[in-house]
């Protein structure tokens, strides 16, 4: 398909839209005709709906009833290499093409003319009267020229108050005119001074700049300790897309936590990146899709979604943390954002970088083969040094089952307090405690309509479902025998152990961070800035501070409970732990100062606490990926998982079954399939969930199988059923 490709009017075109269909109907091509990739609005039955014209019409309809389109949006046509991308998007997850196209318009107001603003530009001539201020403003509008500004931004830019502009105006030396409400980014500048990289570092980013420029696909595992100037390096990597006129996404895991971040990205190239993530008001989010489109946003710093965005030129994706699990997406489309990322790249000739201290096992097998480009930075910039790792024994600590700061981890918080340092203490546990069980029936509450515990927030005084989100509030009497005042919370959250410490050291400043206790992602990030500066002793913290900060003054992490995550039967348990403790334990010592991690575990010879202490990276990878190949499991076999849901569990399970027995498909490419079997969560919303796992080599065409597997069964009435490629827990 050409990229020019051009209908007249009247021609027919073949439009995909967001609805529920699985192909694109036909239409008469509007008014002055359409491109190939146009966003258009069309009737569907009474309603108008927007589309994206995907090609020539089938004809298989008599021409004179087919409907013509209403109107060619004003926004960009979407490129042959992005129709490219959500066609084998959608193949490789098994989704429509319609939910795949629904990632990419999720720009609110598109259709829409943009609404207007008044901007401020340089008129003519030179003010009756020259103050500081007037003189402020006119020298930035010398200096920015080409942008416009909102009167708040001038007045920020310049220094001054608007009424200073308003006189401007008034005189003419300034023009105040109506200008549509996107306004362009500022130009981001590569070559401003970098910071002076290290020998490992220079070496790491040349080799990345050079991929990049050479304007061809290819994938590079950076993979370093946290510390070691990652971020540095791949900054220079941005820098060279920028330099050869393409652009750059830079992905990652938790979009609110990157206020830090965001600062680096603003100090090297001189302006602020586009920001792309959920919380985004809806005029930012048109903006940023309306400028990516255009070619005009630069650099996108964005959660996974960033990656349906309509880059015009992107020559790097960059996914930071690779590793971590929040790249799936495990609701409505099931992707993984790193795996598509790849798929991106590969399509429109960009360079890939996968960053991470631990890297996913995906990725390093990937690398060892050869398929990716390895590229290691060994040590931590400057003076800091890796933490020191040990374990405590909790079985010699002899602490009651209502407290989780072992003696031990005490004497070593009050060393770091008497010395004006910062500790952590890190536990895996939103909340205030996982159970809430009533003392004289032994009752334990559940969610309503899940198989799990409801966890109690007391700072949000309710009752909380994790899988859901439902909430209740925190009832006084027991649910179940109507027993007043008898429910007690049964093992330790972030905010119990805050409660704790709070006890411990009454005397030092504590800083629980728990989304809970911050209204907003602003305000979690103001408190972050200040533990960085050094407004807390101590901090405590879930996986919210596990990652990405930097608290220069903290010396001491201490795990309380190091062994979560290695109950269960989950095969990818060790490999998440072992990131997770890496990953908290580079928090520590990222300064002058040196770092201690401790592990409170009741297993201290578990082989990977042992790995752990040791600090044995390649050894566990090679152990980690021995037994994954020995059971032929990802990243050396393959895996899809079939979710089937309903209201009715015995519907649920005939219909698993039913699937299991007709697996004909599945057994001509040499695959087998488990289950059916309760899934994970058995039942999530009120609805029975049931899973069927399908385990194959690699290189067999596994997704042409699965689809002809499901397309045997007829859901019946309020069934659901959804595929999962390389699902995240097996
Ligand atoms: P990583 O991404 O691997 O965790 P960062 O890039 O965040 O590492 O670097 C850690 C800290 O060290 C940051 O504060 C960073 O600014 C600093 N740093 C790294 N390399 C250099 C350098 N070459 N010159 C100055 N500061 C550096
Ligand atoms: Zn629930």
């Amino acid at each position: 398909m050409s990229e020019q490709m051009f209908f007249e009017e009247g021609a027919l075109i073949a439009v995909l839209t967001t609805q529920p269909l699985d192909r694109a109907l036909d239409y008469k091509a509007p008014e002055g005709g359409c491109m190939l990739g146009a966003f258009v609005e069309v009737p569907l039955g009474p309603r108008k709906v927007i589309g994206v014209v995907w090609g020539k019409g089938k004809g298989d309809f008599d021409y004179n009833k087919v409907r013509a389109a209403y109107r060619v949006l004003d926004a960009a046509p979407m490129r042959a290499e992005m129709m490219s991308f959500l066609e084998k998007s959608a193949a490789y997850t098994l989704t429509p093409l319609s939910a795949m196209l629904r990632l990419t318009t999720r720009a609110p107001g598109l259709g829409d003319p943009p609404s207007m603003r008044k901007i401020y530009r340089r008129g003519e001539g030179e003010p009756d009267r020259v103050t500081k201020a007037r003189t402020q403003v006119l020298d930035t509008l010398n200096e920015y020229g080409d942008l416009s500004f909102t009167l708040k931004e001038l007045a920020e830019m310049a220094g001054v108050t608007s009424s200073v502009i308003k006189g401007l105006v008034k005189q003419g030396v300034v023009h105040e005119e109506d200008s549509p409400r996107d306004l362009p980014f500022h130009p981001l500048n590569p070559d401003l001074p970098s910071k002076e990289l290290t020998e490992d570092q220079a070496a790491a980013s040349a080799v990345l700049a050079k991929g990049v420029s050479s304007g061809a696909y290819g994938t590079t595992l950076l993979r370093g300790v946290t510390g070691s100037g990652k971020t540095e390096v791949y900054l220079e990597a941005v820098a060279a897309a920028l330099r050869a006129g393409r652009q750059a996404l830079v992905l990652l895991p938790e979009i609110a936590l990157t206020a830090e971040f965001l600062t680096r990205v603003e100090e090297r190239f001189g302006a602020k990146p586009a920001e792309w993530h959920s919380g985004a008001t809806m005029t930012e989010r048109r903006r940023i899709w309306r400028m990516v489109g255009q070619g005009q946003a630069q650099l996108v710093i964005g959660a996974r979604s960033a990656l349906f965005l309509p880059y015009q030129n992107l020559g790097l994706i960059v996914v930071d943390e690779e590793h971590d699990t929040s790249y799936k997406q495990e609701e409505g489309v099931l992707y993984n954002a790193r795996d598509m990322a790849v798929l991106r790249a590969s399509i429109c000739g960009a360079h890939v970088v996968l960053a991470s201290a631990t890297p996913s096992l995906e990725s390093w097998a990937n690398a060892q083969a050869g398929k990716y480009t390895k590229l290691e930075l060994t040590s931590r910039f400057g003076p800091a040094v890796m933490p020191t790792m040990g374990a405590i024994d909790m079985r010699s600590q002899g602490l009651p089952s209502d407290r989780w700061v072992s003696p031990k981890l005490k004497e070593e918080v009050d060393a770091r307090l008497a010395r004006g340092e910062q500790a952590m203490l890190f536990i895996n546990r939103r909340g205030y405690a996982p159970v809430t069980l009533c003392r004289a029936c032994g009752h334990q509450i559940a969610c309503d309509h899940c198989d799990a515990r409801m966890v109690e927030h007391r700072f949000l005084k309710r009752l909380v479902c994790h899988q859901c989100g439902e909430s209740k509030p925190m009832p006084t009497a027991c649910p179940s025998c109507e027993a007043e005042d008898k429910l007690a919370p049964v093992g330790p959250g972030v905010e119990r152990l805050g409660e704790e410490a709070t006890a411990l050291w009454p005397d030092a400043k504590i800083a629980t961070l728990s989304s809970d206790m911050y209204g907003s992602a602003r305000a979690l990030k103001a408190e972050i800035a200040g533990i960085a500066e050094g407004s807390a002793d101590i901090v405590i913290g879930t996986q919210l501070v596990a990652k990405g900060h930097n608290f220069p003054k903290l010396t001491l992490v201490g795990v309380i409970d190091a062994d979560l995550g290695l109950m269960g039967s989950d095969l990818r348990a060790a490999e998440r732990t072992f990131q997770l403790m890496r990953q908290v334990a580079g928090r520590a010592g990222r300064a002058e100062a040196p770092g201690t991690a401790l592990l409170q575990t009741y297993q201290p010879e578990h082989p990977v606490i042992g790995a752990i202490l040791a600090g044995d990276e390649e050894g566990f990878w090679r152990a980690e990926a021995s037994e994954r190949q020995h059971a032929a499991m990802p990243p050396y076999g393959r895996l899809a998982g079939i979710i089937l849901s309903g209201p009715d569990m015995g519907a649920v399970f005939d219909a698993g079954n039913q699937l299991a027995r007709n697996d004909r498909p599945l057994r001509d490419i040499g695959a087998q399939v488990y289950g059916p079997a309760p899934a994970p969560i058995a039942r999530v919303r009120g609805r029975h969930r049931v899973r069927l796992l399908v385990k194959a080599e690699k290189g067999v065409p596994l997704q042409r199988a699965l689809a002809a597997w499901v397309s045997q069964i007829k859901l019946k009435g309020d069934l659901r059923l959804a595929v999962d490629i390389d699902p995240q827990s097996f």
